[in-house]
């Protein structure tokens, strides 16, 4: 059994659909699907949030009203193109109707109240997915499959209430994943699941974090204990690096999951990083492919660590950080002060990616931007006049990282990175203290980031290959 996770590109379009459908169809395994909403959808549906909260009053209702007729002829049109079965197709739009409704009316409340906290929000996103789901299932009933679409909750994920970037919980998930998708499957039902949507134990709404549809893959593949999770996206597999940066990129035919891990957490958007942990418990291969070519063999992702020649498999770019730097003579003197205020931020869902070396009197790390301001409320409230002087945040950088397995182990490797970015006249402002066995990651200002990574591509993996 496997489980097969079409990204939003992949189910896009009605004419995407189509080819999506086609591939499942194909694929002669048992099978989940997993779905994420249609391409730009949980963007427009974050930008609207935010908007109804700040509109006058008066505004509200003719905003939502617009929104409400784009977003329903936008999924009932793509329905019509792939549901060929007027039965099916009927009872689709029906539901597609009602759940723009209710997505209506949730906005009209959330702009009155003017108030967007992660709860509402996670359920106004939800709704991306919980349509695209429909559309999926209706268009493969309508190609003679037996489908049905389910919320990730009705498929067994439940999480905690952490809404915007929920956990899964797993006691519960232990049988209740099986429950709801073994009956299906042994009626010859295929299960067409919504990806990144969940609900807490109270069947609240929840989303386990952008890009979460690859984690709700892996989960699932984790609890039923299927043979491969597959990635189906709009490239090859995971490349050498974005090929939004570089054109001459190369695939990578097989990563470890550790590898994988470092690629993703660090900006390799390709793969959510969090989904590796379920398929690595489980031991299950993830295989990311290309739903818009896929007679290419992708990448297969395994425990086995292979090192190869050039040793540097990948360049990946992490953007949107700042620096923060806290300062204090007094530092040095206040017992476990880094201690304290990493478990701060932690205790407050605050994720540190990196943390430079702290002396005396100075402590610093990078943050996700979407962090910052309120990390720097909480240091303030807590250590400012406590043994720290003052907070700064330096903005606008990014976390440049550089994977493959035996990186650390070879000598100069890392001092040959480090000379290869500063020939290109990028300045380095902080290394990581720590990083793994199979990465080297440094700091950079954000305006250098894509030439650092072009410079490093070009020095090792398109000379490398070059010179044999
Ligand atoms: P999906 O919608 O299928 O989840 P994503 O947009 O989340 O797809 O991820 C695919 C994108 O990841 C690619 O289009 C590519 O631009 C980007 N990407 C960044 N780094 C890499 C990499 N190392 N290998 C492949 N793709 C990458
Ligand atoms: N639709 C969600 C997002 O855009 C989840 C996903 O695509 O994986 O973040
Ligand atoms: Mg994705």
């Amino acid at each position: 059994m496997i489980v097969m996770k079409f990204g939003g590109t992949s189910v896009g379009s009605a004419e995407v659909i189509d080819k999506a459908t086609d591939l499942i169809i194909q694929e002669k395994d048992r099978k989940v699907v997993v779905v994420s909403a249609m391409g730009g959808v949980t963007d427009r549906l974050v930008s609207m949030a935010k908007k109804v909260v700040d509109l006058p009053n008066a505004l509200v209702e003719e905003e939502c009203n617009r929104f409400h007729r784009d977003f329903l002829e936008f999924h009932r049109s793509a329905a019509e193109a792939v549901i060929r079965d007027g039965r099916v197709l009927g009872e689709v739009i029906a539901r597609i109707a009602e759940l723009s409704e209710e997505l209506r009316v949730t906005l009209l409340g959330l702009g009155y109240l003017g108030d967007l906290s992660l709860k509402p929000l996670d359920y106004i996103l939800s709704f991306g997915e919980r349509l695209s789901v429909l559309i999926v299932a209706g268009a493969l009933e309508s190609k003679g499959v037996k489908a049905k679409a389910l919320t990730g909750y009705e498929a067994g994920i439940i999480t905690d209430s952490n809404f915007g970037c929920a956990r899964p919980v797993y006691s519960k998930m232990k049988d209740s994943v099986k429950a709801a998708l073994l009956p299906l499957l042994k009626a010859g039902v295929l299960p067409v699941v919504t990806g990144f949507v969940a609900a807490d134990k109270n069947a609240r709404i929840t989303t386990m974090g952008r890009g979460g549809s690859d984690y709700s893959a892996s989960l699932i593949g984790r609890f039923l204990g299927v043979d491969e999770v597959q990635i189906w996206t709009d490239v090859d597999g995971i490349l050498s690096t974005d090929p939004k940066i570089v054109s001459s990129v190369q695939l990578i035919p097989k990563l470890s999951y550790i590898e994988a891990v470092d690629l993703a957490y660090f900006g390799a958007k390709v793969i959510h990083s969090k989904m590796i942990e379920p398929a690595m418990e489980a031991d299950i291969p993830v295989r990311i492919k290309n739903t818009f070519n896929p007679k290419a063999d992708g990448t297969l992702i395994v425990r086995e660590q292979e090192r190869i020649e050039r040793i540097i498999k990948a360049v990946a770019i992490a953007k949107n950080i700042d620096i923060v730097n806290v300062r204090g003579m007094g530092m040095s003197e206040t017992p476990n002060i880094a201690g304290r205020l990493f478990s701060l931020l932690g205790e407050n869902n605050i994720n540190i990616p990196m943390i430079s070396g702290s002396s005396e009197s100075n402590l610093s790390f990078v943050l996700k931007r979407g962090d910052v301001s309120r990390a720097v409320e909480l240091l303030n409230e807590s250590f400012v006049g406590n043994g720290v002087r003052s907070i700064e945040v330096l903005e606008d950088v990014c976390i440049i990282t550089v994977v493959g397995v035996g990186m650390t182990g070879t000598k100069g490797i890392a001092a040959r990175i480090f000379q290869t970015v500063a020939d290109n006249d990028v300045n380095i402002i902080m290394i990581a203290q720590g990083s793994s066995e199979v990465n080297v990651s440094f700091v950079v200002n954000a305006e250098d980031g894509n030439k650092a990574v072009r410079a490093l591509h070009k020095r090792f993996i398109e000379d490398e290959i070059r010179s044999g």
